[in-house]
């Protein structure tokens, strides 16, 4: 016998086979075995995920001749006949590749045959790929989908439902195909794995699940492609090699660096990974991958084993993360277009290695609240640990000003303030006409510590203006290095 892939070789015969769909497969039998049937179904989701298996499922189960059953047989004429694809009842239609208003009434000449052979009970006409379809295509097959004959079953697969007519899906009952989870595509290789006698490391398949990006055949592709590279156990480093997967390590010594503004060494890091063959996009989908590992560890507050790891989490705020993250993909969409695309990755990596931490907003606020008013100096120092957020500022008092009330509430209501430049601070005494909006500026001794205009969605330029009018202010940009980004 010839060899089969794995693909092949492991697609599901049963509904209970199908990963991940159960919401469909479960509907699916109940309807079987209740004898509720549809004309016509429409199964939509990305590829991979079953769409087609499970129609050609459906298909068999209606037409075994110990059925229908939701358990096709798989050993009766009818079923054997279905899995060679020669079964009269079930037509496998490609709509990519014909996808003419005449390939379609061909196909309709076929809906007023009968269903012949044994236990046959359904005409199965399965679409794959409809989307394709031309609308010409379409409205001839609405006529037959209107007045159906009896014991025919349209079933159209899609990866593109919004391309499908209103009219078509009205008349079907739709099953969207969801993306199947990391973990139940790695349970499936570890099943696969260990029914083929294959030595691997957890990890490994860990890997080839998360490439597979939801897809249950891509994930089976992956794994022969490793198998056939792999001399012996599949090794989590081989793996890695195979599907272009950069370090965890390179990554982490990557930020470690950045941390340290050391931007030459970044770049060195950058040049031995290509050097070592892997791609620049490659490169940049594992960071992104990385920098997700990072920010759920960071939301859910965990530690791992690894202390580089952890020193990364200690040094970079969610915040930080978040921004490098965007970074990230800019630079992915950049590469689409870019012709210099190693430059566009060095420049993230300098950017990276060069940007200053974030403040966040709230830091900011906490640090208004509790400076006061008076010997601004004194309350700087005072206040260099900066107040949990959990405690909120009390209403006006008689070290809170009024003023800084209005900001305090401004810039909460605005909670997007970020500001991306790095704000000059002029701590010279102001002259009037720099003043603007803002209310006349009094002597040191008596000034307001804060002073907003108020005005909505105005925050970052009233802070501008602060920092170039207000020494508290300026020295709060002092303390946070000068840099709110
Ligand atoms: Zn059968």
């Amino acid at each position: 016998m010839s060899y089969l892939v794995f693909a092949r070789k492991w697609r599901p015969m049963m509904f209970d086979d199908v990963v991940g769909q159960e919401h469909i497969t479960n509907t699916l039998k109940r309807s079987i075995s209740t004898g509720k049937i549809a004309h016509s179904y429409v199964f939509t989701g990305t590829r991979g995920v079953g769409k087609t298996t499970t129609a050609r499922i459906l298909a068999r189960a209606l037409n075994c001749e110990k059925g229908p059953t939701p358990d096709p047989c798989g050993v009766c004429d009818s079923c054997v006949a279905a899995i060679n694809g020669s079964n009269f009842n079930i037509a496998e239609f490609d709509a990519a590749s014909n996808s003419g208003v005449n390939d379609v009434k061909e196909l309709m000449e076929a809906v007023n045959y009968v269903p012949m052979g044994n236990g046959a009970n359904y005409r199965v006409f399965l679409i794959d790929e409809a989307h394709s379809l031309s609308k010409q295509a379409w409205n001839s097959l609405l006529k037959t989908l209107e007045e159906p004959p009896a014991n025919v079953l349209f079933i159209f697969a899609t990866t593109e439902p919004e391309k499908i007519l209103q009219t078509i899906l009205s008349r079907s009952i739709r099953f969207d195909f969801r993306p199947i989870s990391e973990e139940a595509i790695f349970r499936q290789l570890v099943k696969i794995c260990k029914t083929e006698v294959i030595e691997f490391q957890d990890n490994a398949l860990r890997l080839i699940a998360q490439k597979a990006n939801g897809s249950m055949r891509d994930s089976l592709s992956l794994l022969e492609q490793v198998r056939a590279f792999c001399d012996g156990e599949l090794s989590e480093e081989a793996t890695r090699k195979i599907l272009g997967l950069v370090s965890i390590e390179t990554y982490s010594k990557i930020l470690e660096l950045a941390n340290e503004n050391r931007v030459g060494e970044v770049i060195e890091i950058f040049d031995k990974t290509l050097e070592d063959g892997f791609d620049i996009s490659e490169f940049l989908d594992g960071m992104l991958s990385f920098l997700r590992m990072l920010m759920f560890l960071k939301i859910k507050g965990n530690t791992v084993e690894t202390s580089s790891i952890n020193n990364i989490l200690n040094n970079y705020s969610e915040g930080d993360i978040l921004r490098i993250s965007e970074m990230v993909s800019a630079t992915q969409k950049e590469l689409q277009y870019s012709t210099f695309r190693r430059f566009a990755a060095e420049r993230l990596l300098v950017k990276i290695a060069s940007m200053d931490k974030t403040i966040t907003i709230q830091q900011v606020l906490d640090f208004l609240k509790n400076s006061g008013g008076g010997n601004t100096e004194t309350n700087v120092e005072a206040n260099n640990h900066l107040p949990k957020k959990e405690e909120k500022p009390e209403e006006k008092t008689e070290n809170t000003p009024v003023e800084t009330q209005t900001y305090v509430r401004e810039a909460e209501r605005n909670q997007c303030l970020r500001l991306t430049e790095k704000i000059p601070v002029d701590i010279s005494p102001k002259n009037e006409e720099n003043n603007g909006d803002l209310p006349q500026q009094e002597p040191m001794a008596e000034q307001p510590i804060i002073a907003v205009p108020k005005k909505q969605n105005k925050v970052k330029e009233s802070v501008e203006e602060l920092m170039q009018n207000q020494p508290i202010v300026a020295k709060i940009a002092e303390k946070f290095d000068g840099k709110f980004i």
